[in-house]
Parts: structure tokens; sequence; C-alpha cells
């Protein structure tokens, strides 16, 4: 299919072709007529699908037809959790609007709010914002939402993970009720679910990723290494694989920075970002990354949601994820617009927890490996001797098959010891 075959103005094809784009994506296939026909919709999409352009296109294409006299209101709100995401969806509406005569402009907080008063001033069709800073500038009365005609929830997901239901709730009692929704959630919990029931009216459902899913060009592998030995084994893989650009994912603020200045230690360019440095430095890191001026970009996962950096080789999760839905964000960040990409997980004797509840939502097992000097296996308990784990010599990797899945079609965890250019599997199928 050509993006020509799915109604949208010249004007935006221009700047489509311009992207260099050719064909739609499955999100943007799917959804485009679906909301250009006018109808809410419910849409199960991660990040690297597309699906900015998917709901971008067709806002464009509707407000464009419908020009207002006199000075401009915002008729379409975008709302994402984070300022990176705004930035990011600002930037590629911005690209996609340039030829048409549409205004839009991105608010968000940690930056000085003068600049963004001034463009609202000036009137704007569309906006796009954290919502935080949207309710602080309402308040001010530097905005209306009486015109809103379209609303986006992007990455709901993590809207809600971040505790702005409560913020959603009060921007959408400020909008008129007669209007397009759009919601779009990676995972998709009961709470999500509910959300859903509140926001949307008949929604169409689009799903292009079923929920819970990982991207199927994504290779995903990982390591089983002592917690204290962590450091090393990343800086023995960067340096033995060469690997030329990886984003490392660390639990907390503290333990990125301390990695970040390892990392820079052993004369490897490196950055960390998390919700404690400024917008500036945030905005500055990312840039260097994109540009290969920094190597390894470590991030925590609020830091780091949405972003969207071409081609990624490496993923890395440094610590896994404590909330078994981080997991599909973060490896989300490789094997972007059809790339090949691999996340590596480093699980450590503590995070066997993590890992089973990792495996349970993806329904895949990971393979795991062990390089030798990086890991110290267990005595396996003797709960898990009575439960017949823990046998043949044991090099138990504690990950084995996972007891509540049946017809598992991942193969179970590796316990060879292998050398580091071992080559992540890929699920044969899709696992979900
Ligand atoms: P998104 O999921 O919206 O973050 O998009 C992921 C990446 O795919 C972005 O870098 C987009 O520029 C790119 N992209 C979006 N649509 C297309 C398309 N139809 N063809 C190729 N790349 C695309």
């Amino acid at each position: 299919m050509s993006f020509d075959k799915l109604g949208l103005s010249l004007e935006l094809l221009k700047a489509v072709a311009k992207q260099g784009y050719t064909t739609p994506t499955p999100i943007q296939e799917q959804a485009i007529p679906h909301v250009l026909s006018g109808s809410d919709m419910l849409a199960s999409a991660q990040t690297g699908t597309g699906k900015t352009a998917s709901f971008t296109l067709p806002i464009l294409h509707i407000l464009s037809k419908n020009e207002i006299k006199g000075r401009r209101q915002p008729r379409a709100l975008i709302l994402t959790p984070t300022r990176e995401l705004a930035a990011q969806v600002s930037n590629n509406l911005r690209s996609y609007a340039q030829f048409t005569k549409l205004r839009s402009t991105v608010i968000f907080g940690g930056v000085n709010q003068n600049p963004q008063v001034r463009a609202l001033q000036q009137g704007q069709d569309i906006v796009i914002a954290t919502p935080g800073r949207l309710l602080d500038l309402y308040n001010q009365r530097h905005l209306s939402l009486k015109s809103i005609s379209m609303f986006v929830l992007d990455e709901a997901d993590r809207m809600l993970d971040m505790g702005f239901l409560g913020d959603i709730k009060k921007i959408i009692s400020l909008m008129p009720p007669q209007r397009q929704n759009l919601m779009f959630s990676a995972t998709f919990s009961g709470e999500i679910k509910k959300l859903t029931k509140d926001i949307l009216n008949q929604p169409v459902t689009v799903d292009v990723s079923p929920p819970n899913s990982t991207v199927e060009s994504i290779s995903q592998m990982g390591y089983r290494v002592d917690k204290s030995k962590k450091r090393d084994l990343l800086l023995k893989l960067i340096n033995d694989q060469n690997w030329n650009q990886a984003l490392v994912f660390c639990r907390t603020k503290h333990g990125a920075n301390n990695l970040s200045e390892r990392i820079e230690k052993e004369g490897i360019t490196s950055v960390a970002i998390h919700g404690n440095k400024s917008q500036g430095a945030r905005t500055k890191a990312l840039a260097d990354f994109k540009r290969n001026k920094v190597r390894i970009l470590v991030a925590t996962d609020i830091a780091a949601r949405g972003l969207d950096i071409p081609l990624l080789p490496h993923v890395v999760n440094f610590d896994l994820p404590n909330i078994s839905e981080d997991y599909v964000h973060r490896i989300g960040r490789t094997g972007r617009a059809g790339a090949d990409g691999v996340a590596i997980s480093f699980v450590s004797p503590d995070e066997n927890n993590y890992l089973r509840g990792i495996e349970r939502l993806i329904d895949f097992t990971l393979p795991l490996e062990e390089i030798e000097g990086f890991y110290t296996p267990r005595k396996p308990s003797k709960k898990a001797i009575a439960r017949g784990e823990g046998k043949s010599g044991s090099k138990s990797t504690g990950s084995g098959k996972n007891p509540s899945r049946s017809g598992h079609k991942g193969k179970a965890s590796s316990t060879t010891t292998s050398e580091t250019n071992s080559k992540a599997r890929k699920p044969k199928k899709r696992w979900y």
C-alpha cells in the first residue's frame, strides 16, 4: 500500500515523501482511515511502530480542512507522559505540517514557561503537552481548552504509572464533551481498560502489536552475572564486541550516574539521563547520543520513555526493571522501524523474581548465558532441591522453564559458559 491511498491531502503527502517514507507502517495503514472517518480509537502500538504519524497526519488533515477565521485557539491536544516524548511528537508534527498553514506548540515542565506562554499568545491549532505544565498554564489562564475537538492520550499506560490519572481527569473535564478521542498504549492493565471506558466513545480498536508483546525484530538474551560484576561485564561487552552505540537502563538515578562515570573512566564516552537532570542537560545528552558524540547513554526508565533513536543496535538492562511492563518499553528502543536490534539483560541472583515476572508477561523464556569469571553459581536451596531443581551437576541459571506457562515456544535457559560474541537468539515466532 502507498500513502496516497490513505486519503491524506497533497500537502501531507508531500511532507511524508520529504521524510523519505515510501509506505505506511501497519499502524498507519490501519489507524489513519479510522481517524479520518472521525471515530474514537484505541490503539495498541509501541514507540517504534510509526504510531506518531498515525495520529498526527490525520489530525493535520482534519484541522486543515476546517480552517478557523479569527484568533486561533487550540483545536487538538496531544498529551504525553514525558518532556522528551512531547518534544519528539512536536518535532515530527512540525515536519509533517510544513506545507500546511497549521501552527503547533509544545508545553512541558522543567524549563522557563515564558516562551511557551508567548507561543500560546500567538495562537496555536495544536498543543502537545505533558499534563503538569499544561494544567499550570491553564490555571494561569494562558490557554483555553474550550475549542479542543481532537484529543490524543499517548502512552496512556506510562501516564498511569507516573501517577497522572488525576491530571488526565481534570484536563478531560476542561474540554468540550463533543470531541474525537484517540488513545495509545503499549500494555493493557485493568486500570487502562477502565480509563478507556471513561474516555473513549465506541472506539475502533487497532492492534498492531498485541498487548505485552515485544517487537519481532529484536533479539533478546541475557547473562547470569554477579551483582558486583555487572559493570565489568558491560565494559567487556562494549570492548570485545566493539559496540558503537548502546542505551543502558539502570533502576536508580544514583546507579545511572555511577555507571556512566565508571564507563567514562575507561575512556568510553558516556552520559546519564534521569529525572534529576535539567531539561537542557537531558536534551543535550540525547542530541549528543544521536549524533554519535556519546557512545553509551545510561538512563532510568522515566527519562528514556518514548525516546526515538533510529537504528539503536543495543539496549542493555543493566538492572532488570521491577515493573515487568517496563521491559517491553525498554527493549522497544531497539529494532525500530524494522531495523534489527539486540536487547541484553543482566540478571543477578537477587533479580530472579523480576525475571520470572517479565518472562510471564512476554510469554517467552529469555535465553541466558554465563561468562566464566562473571558468575558464581549458587548452591540450590533445599526447597529448590525438593522441587527437583538444581540437578544434573546443576549450573542452573534459575530461569528454567516457567512453570506457569504451557506450550512455551522459546528455548529454555542456556546453561553453557560461552564467549561474549555468542549471538542473541530471536524467538522463532511471535509469542503472544
Ligand atoms: P514512532 O513509533 O512514531 O516513534 O516512529 C518511529 C520511527 O519511525 C520514527 O523515527 C519515524 O520517523 C519513523 N517512521 C514513521 N513512519 C514511517 C514510515 N512510514 N516509513 C519509515 N519510517 C517511518
